[in-house]
C-alpha cells in the first residue's frame, strides 16, 4: 500500500473502509465486462466492475483521491450484484461499493449540484412509511381527479426530467388492501412466520402482501404482519448512508417476536438487506436475525401447496437481489412450473437489470430508460402475455417501459400468479 497515513486504508478513512483483500481479489480476467449493464450501454472501462475495483483500489492505496470523478463512476453503477454472480475469484463487489459510497457519502465528495443532488429527498420519502403513504393518497386523487391526464397533455413536467420519470413509473395508486395483522396455519403447522410489508410494496402492490400471506397460512405458517414495522433500510444502505441504515436496521429488528420460525420477504431489494445485516451491524442478534430472513419463493418451494390451472404464457425475469443478490433463480421457476396449464417461456438475458435499481431510474433515468427499453425487446420476443418478477421496483420499471412501447403485458410478482392459481384472485 502507498501513500495511507495513519488510520488511513490509502484516500479511505477507516470507517467502513473498502475490504483490502475483496480489492485484491480481483485478477482483471474481464469475464464480468459482459454481464455489467453499465458497461453493456456506456462501454466504458471505469464504468465497469473491473474499472470500478481498478478505482476503489487505487483510492486505498492512496494513488488516486476520492474525486468527483471517481464518485460519478461509482454512482453509475446499478448496484445489481451481476459482476458478483459472473466473478470467479469471488470479489464481494456489492459490499465493496457500498462501503465505498458510504465514505463518499460521509465526506460530502459528490457537492451540492451533482446528479445524485436528488438522493437527500428520495431517501427522506421512500423509506418513511407514513410519509410515504401521505404523498400516495395526494397521488391518488391527482390520478383519478383528471389533473393527471392535463398535466401529461399539456407536457407541464417536460422542465423537470426526474420528475417527469417518476410521474410516468408510478402506476394506478390503489385504494388500500387491509392485509390482516395475524393469520393462522391451515392444515399441519409448520411454525411462524413474520411477513415484511415494505414501504413501496404495501401502498403500490398491497395485494402481493395479501396473497403472499394467504400462501403461508395455505403453506402451514402462522403469519405475524406487525403493522409497526418501518422500512428495513435497504435503500439507505445501497446509497452508503450506513449511519441512517444502521439506526433503521435496529428499529426493523426491534419490532419482531424473537420466537419466530422464519422472516418472509416478498421484496428482493429488502431480502437481500436484511440477510446482510450481520455484516454490517457485526453482532450475534443481527446474525441471528439475518439467518431467519428468507424469500416467500424459497418457502412455498419447500412447501407441498397444489394449484388450480392457469393456461397463460408467461416469462420470467430476475430480480438482481434475488438471481444476484441472494442466489435465487431455481425457486420462482419451480413454483410457476407446479401451475397447471402455465407455459414458462425463456426470457433472453432475463438476470441482466431492467434499470430499476432502487431509486436508480430516478437518479441515472437515460441509462435507466436504456436498459427498460432493452428489457421489453426481450420481452417482446417471448410472445408472453405475462411477465413475472420478484421485486416491486422491478414491476414498476417493466410496466411502465411496457406501456412506453405500446406492449400490452401484464406485468405480476410471481406469488400473485400462484395466489390466482389457487383461486385467490
Ligand atoms: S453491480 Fe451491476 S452495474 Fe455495478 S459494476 Fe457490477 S454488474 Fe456493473
Ligand atoms: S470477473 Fe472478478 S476477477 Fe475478473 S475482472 Fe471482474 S471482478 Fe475482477
Amino acid at each position: 500500500m502507498t501513500g495511507s497515513p495513519a488510520g488511513a486504508l490509502g484516500s479511505f478513512d477507516l470507517e467502513d473502509a473498502p475490504s483490502m483483500d475483496g480489492l485484491r481479489a480481483c485478477v482483471h480476467c474481464g469475464i464480468c465486462l459482459p454481464q455489467c449493464p453499465t458497461f453493456r450501454v456506456l462501454g466504458e472501462e471505469m464504468d465497469s466492475p473491473r474499472g470500478r475495483v481498478y478505482l476503489m483500489r487505487a483510492a486505498a492505496e492512496g494513488r488516486i483521491g476520492l474525486t468527483p470523478t471517481l464518485a460519478r463512476h461509482l454512482d453509475l453503477c446499478l448496484g445489481c450484484r451481476a459482476c458478483e454472480s459472473a466473478c470467479p475469484s469471488g470479489v464481494p463487489f456489492g459490499q465493496l461499493i457500498e462501503a465505498a459510497r458510504a465514505q463518499l457519502e460521509r465526506r460530502g465528495v459528490r457537492g451540492a449540484g451533482s446528479d445524485h443532488g436528488a438522493l437527500g429527498f428520495l431517501l427522506a420519502w421512500f423509506p418513511r412509511p407514513r410519509r410515504l403513504g401521505a404523498l400516495l393518497r395526494a397521488l391518488r386523487v391527482y390520478q383519478r381527479s383528471g389533473l393527471r391526464r392535463v398535466v401529461q397533455s399539456l407536457g407541464l413536467l417536460a422542465p423537470f426530467p426526474k420528475l417527469r420519470t417518476m410521474e410516468a413509473l408510478l402506476p394506478e395508486v390503489p385504494d388500500g388492501v387491509a392485509v390482516p395483522e395475524r393469520v393462522s396455519a391451515q392444515g399441519r403447522r409448520k411454525g411462524r412466520a413474520g411477513l415484511l410489508l415494505g414501504c413501496v410494496q404495501r401502498f403500490l402492490y398491497p395485494d402481493v402482501n395479501r396473497d403472499t400471506a394467504s400462501l403461508l397460512s395455505a403453506a402451514g405458517y402462522d403469519v405475524l404482519a406487525p403493522p409497526a414495522q418501518e422500512c428495513c433500510g435497504a435503500l439507505h444502505l445501497h446509497a452508503g448512508r450506513l449511519d441512517e441504515f444502521r439506526a433503521m436496521a435496529r428499529r426493523f429488528m426491534a419490532v419482531w417476536d424473537s420466537d419466530l420460525d422464519v422472516i418472509v420477504v416478498n421484496a428482493a431489494g429488502c431480502g437481500s438487506a436484511l440477510k446482510e445485516y450481520g455484516h454490517w451491524l457485526g453482532d450475534e442478534d443481527s446474525e441471528a436475525f439475518a439467518r431467519k430472513v428468507r424469500d416467500v419463493s424459497e418457502v412455498l418451494a419447500e412447501s407441498d401447496l397444489t394449484f388450480g390451472s392457469l393456461p397463460e404464457t408467461v416469462a420470467y425475469h430476475d430480480a438482481c437481489h434475488l438471481a444476484h443478490g441472494q442466489r435465487i433463480r431455481a425457486e420462482p421457476r419451480a413454483l410457476l412450473r407446479r401451475i397447471p396449464g402455465l407455459r414458462l417461456v425463456d426470457l433472453r438475458d432475463s438476470d441482466l437489470c431492467c434499470g430499476s435499481a432502487g431509486v436508480y431510474n430516478l437518479l441515472e433515468p437515460a441509462i435507466a430508460e436504456e436498459l427498460g427499453r432493452r428489457k421489453v425487446e426481450c420481452i417482446r420476443e417471448t410472445g408472453a402475455r405475462i411477465v413475472a418478477a420478484g421485486n416491486p421496483g422491478c414491476l414498476m420499471q417493466i410496466a411502465q417501459h411496457c406501456r412506453a412501447a405500446g406492449l400490452d403485458i401484464e406485468v405480476a410478482h410471481p406469488v400473485s400468479l400462484l395466489a390466482r392459481a389457487r383461486g385467490g384472485r
